[in-house]
């Protein structure tokens, strides 16, 4: 039997993570000690009382569909959620997805057509551009790179890339890979060219609660966004949920209308019980994500200082649990090095739309990441 792919599908490159996943898994099956620093996880366990609520919700027999859009009671709690960050939602304009990943892949597939144009700003998360691609748009990049990755600055280059042709921006701050946030100026700029151009944007703000002595800006509650932003956020981060699969987004009504039929012809829903404990997520963890960003705090402390002594300077990251380390301009081959020599893991920027670097994830104790400069260190790759 012969079989013949898609051209959307197969103009999409295979995740460059899992590529550096599958080869430090390779030489962990050898034995050898890999200190993984590219993983997009926490290293935190989920809130005990999140688990709770979730083995509850099962005991309680909580285990059968629900309303596709999700159970009220959670888009109740995430509203109230969105309108602490000053957005005005109903529960009619949220749909609770498996991952904000999903809520992302249904925003895209709901509003990207043939031939629209949407523009990423680089280095960008590495999905977008699977997910433009997969629904047939083409992308125009523009590279922040030069700018320690701030938007305000590269506002400008911006403004050079969007037009009345373009049909959507991704924005996504705090930022993986760069851990940038970006400043209300700089969200003004965006909003200035969206209106100008009329233009939708995804606000992905799966990184919000993550953030170091900043409170970043939800792009939704800029005057004139309210109509054309779509908000993602999601519990992987923030709540140390990966595994759970817990995402939503929020938008006008009729996006929701028109996303909510690919999300009830694919997914159907969220799983049940792990949306009762995406509520107690929601109610009661405060204490336990300050502890967390706390924690990460100290780690991107220790790792500036640590590069800093080997004269390595990093645009010192705001928010999430990422950085990107400036390195050979094959980044890919580096990358590969760093494993294989000093059996370091880290992600290729050109994954990310920036080649010259590599993102490093402080989501690991404070030892592994001494251990793993050290490491590179000494093997010569800083
Ligand atoms: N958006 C960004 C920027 C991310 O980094 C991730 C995960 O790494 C996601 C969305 C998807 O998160 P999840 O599907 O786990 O909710």
């Amino acid at each position: 039997m012969s079989m013949e792919f898609t051209d959307r599908l197969t103009r999409v490159e295979p995740s460059a993570t899992l590529a550096i996943s599958a080869l430090a898994t390779e030489l962990e099956n050898e034995g050898k000690d890999v200190v993984d620093l590219s993983v997009g996880e926490p290293d935190f366990p989920t809130p005990e009382n999140v688990v709770e609520a979730g083995k509850e919700a099962m005991d309680a027999g909580h285990t059968g569909y629900t309303t596709s859009a999700g159970i009220l009671e959670l888009r109740e709690a995430i509203v109230d959620k969105l309108a602490d960050d000053g957005l005005e939602h109903t529960t009619d304009e949220v749909i609770v997805t498996p991952g904000a990943k999903q809520a992302l892949y249904e925003v895209v597939h709901a509003l990207v057509q043939e031939g629209d144009e949407v523009v990423l700003l680089d280095p960008a998360w590495v999905s977008y551009e699977a997910m433009v691609k997969m629904a047939g748009g083409d992308l125009t990049r523009v590279d922040l790179s030069e700018y320690d990755f701030q938007l305000e600055p590269g506002l400008d280059d911006l403004a050079d890339a969007v037009s009345d042709e373009t049909d959507l921006l991704i924005v996504n701050s705090p930022s993986n890979p760069t851990g940038a946030v970006y400043s209300d100026e700089a969200l003004e700029g965006v909003r200035d060219l969206a209106v100008e151009h009329d233009v939708t944007v995804i606000a992905d703000e799966i990184y919000k609660e993550i953030t170091y002595g900043v409170e970043p800006t939800s792009l939704g509650t800029l005057e004139g966004m309210a109509d054309r932003t779509i908000t993602v956020n999601g519990f992987s981060k923030a709540y140390s949920m990966t595994g759970w699969r817990l995402g939503y987004f929020a938008g006008p009504e009729d996006l929701i209308d028109q996303a909510g039929k690919l999300h009830s012809h694919s997914v159907s829903s969220a799983v049940n019980f792990v949306q009762r404990a995406g509520v107690e997520a929601l109610e009661n963890t405060d204490d336990a994500v300050d502890e967390m960003v706390d924690a990460f705090e100290e780690r991107r402390d220790l790792v500036v200082e640590l590069l800093e002594e080997h004269d390595v300077d990093v645009a010192v990251p705001d928010g999430a649990f990422y950085m990107m380390l400036p390195v050979d301009d094959d980044d890919q081959a580096w990358c590969e090095g760093a494993l294989e020599d000093a059996h370091v893991a880290t992600v290729p920027g050109s994954a990310f739309g920036t080649p010259g670097y590599a993102r490093i994830s402080y989501a690991a104790s404070e030892e592994r990441l001494e251990e793993g400069i050290e490491r590179l260190a000494e093997e010569g790759y800083l």
